[in-house]
C-alpha cells in the first residue's frame, strides 16, 4: 500500500494546495494531509479551523475515488507522523525556484532523520496556481481584496468573517 503525507500549514487551504492533493492522490492509495501546528509561521486560523476548511474543500471537490484522503493535525516531527501512518513518501508542491532551495534542504534533512527510509516527491505547481500562497491570500483578504479566484467559496467566507471581526475591533 502506497501511503503519502502532504504536510503544510494550510492557513488557509487554497486552490494550489487542492491541486497538489488531487495530483498526489493519483500516486498513492492513501494521502494524509498533515496540518502543522508548529510551522514557524504565525497562523490566522487554528489547527481545528484549518482542518475543517480542508475537509469541506475535500467533500465539495472532485478527487480520485481510489485514494483515501485523510486530514490530520500534527505537532511532532514529520518523520514521526510518517512512522505513525507507515507512510513512505512526503509530497510537496514547488511553485518557483526559491521554493525548491528550501524544499531540497528539508527533504535531505528528513531523509537523514529517517535513515534514508523515505522519499520526498516534488510536484511542480500548475501554472494557473503558481502565484497562490496562503500568505498573500491573507494579506489580500485583510485589505478587502477579492480572494475568490484563489480559494474555495467557504474559505472566502471564513476569511470575510475574520476580516469582519478585525475591523469591528478597530
Ligand atoms: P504556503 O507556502 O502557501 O503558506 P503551506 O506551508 O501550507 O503553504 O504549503 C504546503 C505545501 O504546499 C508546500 O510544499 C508548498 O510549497 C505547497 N504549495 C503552497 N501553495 C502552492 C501552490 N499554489 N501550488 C503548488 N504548491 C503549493
Amino acid at each position: 500500500m502506497r501511503i503519502g503525507i502532504y504536510p503544510g500549514s494550510f492557513d488557509p487551504i487554497t486552490f494550489g494546495h487542492l491541486d497538489i492533493i488531487r495530483r498526489a492522490a493519483k500516486l498513492a492509495d492513501r494521502i494524509i494531509v498533515g496540518v502543522a501546528a508548529h510551522s514557524g509561521k504565525s497562523a490566522l486560523f487554528s489547527v481545528d479551523e484549518r482542518i475543517k476548511l480542508l475537509n469541506t474543500a475535500l467533500e465539495q471537490g472532485d478527487f480520485p475515488k481510489d485514494c483515501e484522503i485523510i486530514v490530520e493535525g500534527f505537532d511532532t516531527l514529520l518523520i514521526d507522523l510518517m512512522q505513525k501512518h507507515k507512510a513512505q513518501m512526503v509530497v510537496r508542491g514547488v511553485r518557483q525556484y526559491s521554493d525548491f532551495e528550501y524544499e531540497a534542504q528539508m527533504s535531505a534533512l528528513n531523509a537523514k532523520l529517517s535513515d534514508y527510509d523515505i522519499e520526498t516527491i516534488f510536484l511542480a505547481a500548475n501554472a494557473e496556481y503558481q502565484s497562490i500562497a496562503s500568505r498573500f491570500i491573507k494579506q489580500v483578504a485583510e485589505l478587502g481584496g477579492d480572494v475568490s479566484p484563489f480559494v474555495p467559496k467557504h474559505v472566502v467566507e471564513a476569511l470575510g468573517n475574520i476580516q469582519g471581526i478585525n475591523s469591528t475591533k478597530l
